[in-house]
């Protein structure tokens, strides 16, 4: 593997004491490459995998000529020019049960959507603008050709990609691979993330909290953001500020995870113990990002044990439970889709939206501050959720984007603009 400081430290604007947050993603998403295996699943259990090989659509849909609407077929040929024409009604197409005869000059057939075409038929009149008399049908002047028609091969043309490699699966795909009666699909394996907390101070669920303790709730919600990314997640619950136990928790998830979280032991006070380990068992690099809250960030890689497993990349994340999400979703989320073959890797969706409070600004940094969204006279506005500390979890919990004060920008006035990201269902 090439040298991942080397390529770093090669890259232009490059400050590891104050990289830029646009910056280190770009850095991160650069380096990273998809998972490597494929597995065949059914069509149902396809849905938020990434697929592995373009689906070909075997079919043209639809497979024929047919109508949109219900009404009358008819030949505009056969349409006066100007006022109505009278037609002699023969029959009747279903859908999934043709009309089986041929409409001569001056006649029509009743057809239902989804039924197909009568040869010669290039027009439908829908049934709410014709008169029916008898067995005759007055169709009104006005009509135009191909009207409420749909042709044969306009949405998927038989032998080209229905849906290209890279996609994430939603609904409307697993949709379309039914509409080409595909049964299976090929889908890149998940990822396998191994985690762990680190930290004297944090006590697990169960135990009773000791004076001066905290209960380890970064791992919770680390399980939760990496779940709904659709990873295979590996707990490895908490391993305390000890060089053996963080040595031997390294190695083993990097024998058997595509990427390693951990959250705390990167701040000032204690990295350089961690750097220290991270470097001797592989190759990191300890990033000052300007960002606020989530400042001290570990990115690389830890070699495994043994040469014959690929080793895993390292997000050593902070240990403030606001900083960790916030650094997740900014770095870490990009880093998985593109680990998980997500081709391309899609921006964070942000928006401009009026911020209705002041807020202040430190320079030289990108600050994330927790926002709550909400329209006022048709337009989008938002505030901020209150206290701020990267310690306040509870201000992820009300907010639903993050409002994103730039590198650039100075202090926010009540009633500016802001750019917000949001947060519904990334994770
Ligand atoms: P650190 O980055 O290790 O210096 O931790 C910064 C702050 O985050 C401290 O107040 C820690 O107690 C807190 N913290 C670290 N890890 C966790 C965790 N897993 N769950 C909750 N709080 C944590
Ligand atoms: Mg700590």
């Amino acid at each position: 593997m090439t040298s991942i400081l080397q390529n770093l430290s090669c890259a232009d604007n490059y400050d590891p004491n104050s990289l830029h947050v646009e910056r280190a993603r770009e850095l991160i998403i650069d380096l990273l490459s998809p998972v490597v295996g494929h597995e065949r699943v059914f069509v149902r259990q396809a849905l938020d995998r990434v697929l592995a090989e373009d689906v070909i659509s075997p079919i043209d849909v639809p497979t024929h000529d047919n109508s949109a609407m219900d009404g009358w077929a008819v030949r505009f040929r056969d349409l006066a020019t100007s006022g109505e024409t009278r037609l002699k009604n023969i029959g009747t197409a279903f859908a999934g049960r043709a009309f089986d005869g041929r409409v001569g000059a001056g006649e029509t057939v009743r057809i239902m959507t989804g039924a197909v075409l009568p040869q010669d038929v290039d027009c439908v009149v829908i049934q709410e603008v014709a008169r029916v008399e008898g067995d005759s049908v007055i169709i009104p002047a006005g009509q135009r050709r191909d009207q409420n028609t749909r042709c044969a091969g306009e949405d998927l043309q038989a032998g080209r990609p229905a849906i290209a490699a890279g996609k994430k699966l939603r609904p409307a795909e697993i949709g379309i691979i039914a509409s080409l009666g595909i049964g299976e699909v090929s889908v890149r394996r998940r990822v396998r993330v191994a985690l762990f907390s680190t930290g004297d101070e944090l006590c697990s669920i169960g135990t009773p909290l000791a004076p001066g303790a905290v209960y380890d709730s970064n791992r919770y919600t680390l399980w939760g953001m990496l779940t709904r990314l659709g990873c295979d997640v590996i707990d490895m619950g908490v391993v305390s500020d000890d060089r053996a136990a963080l040595e031997a928790a390294f190695r083993e998830a990097a024998g058997c995870a595509d990427a390693i979280i951990t959250s705390g032991g990167v701040s000032v006070g204690e990295a350089d113990f961690i750097k220290q380990l991270m470097a001797q068992l592989g190759e990191v690099a300890f990033w000052k990002i300007a960002m606020k809250p989530g400042r001290p960030m570990a990115f690389g890689r830890i070699e495994p044990d043994g040469a014959d497993r690929p080793g895993a990349w390292l997000f050593g994340l902070p240990g403030n439970p606001v900083a960790v999400m916030v650094t997740f979703y900014q770095f870490v989320r990009p880093a998985i889709l593109k680990l998980a073959g997500v081709d391309p890797v899609p921006p964070f969706p942000a928006f401009p939206a009026r911020c209705v409070e002041a807020m202040k600004k430190g320079r030289g940094r990108t600050e994330f501050q927790r926002g709550i969204l909400f329209q006022e006279d048709g337009e989008w506005c938002v505030r901020p959720t209150g206290a701020q500390g990267s310690g306040v979890l509870r201000s992820m919990s009300e907010a639903d984007c993050f409002i994103v004060l730039e590198h650039e920008r100075e202090r926010v006035g009540a009633g500016d603009t802001v750019n917000v990201q949001l947060m519904n269902g990334l994770v």
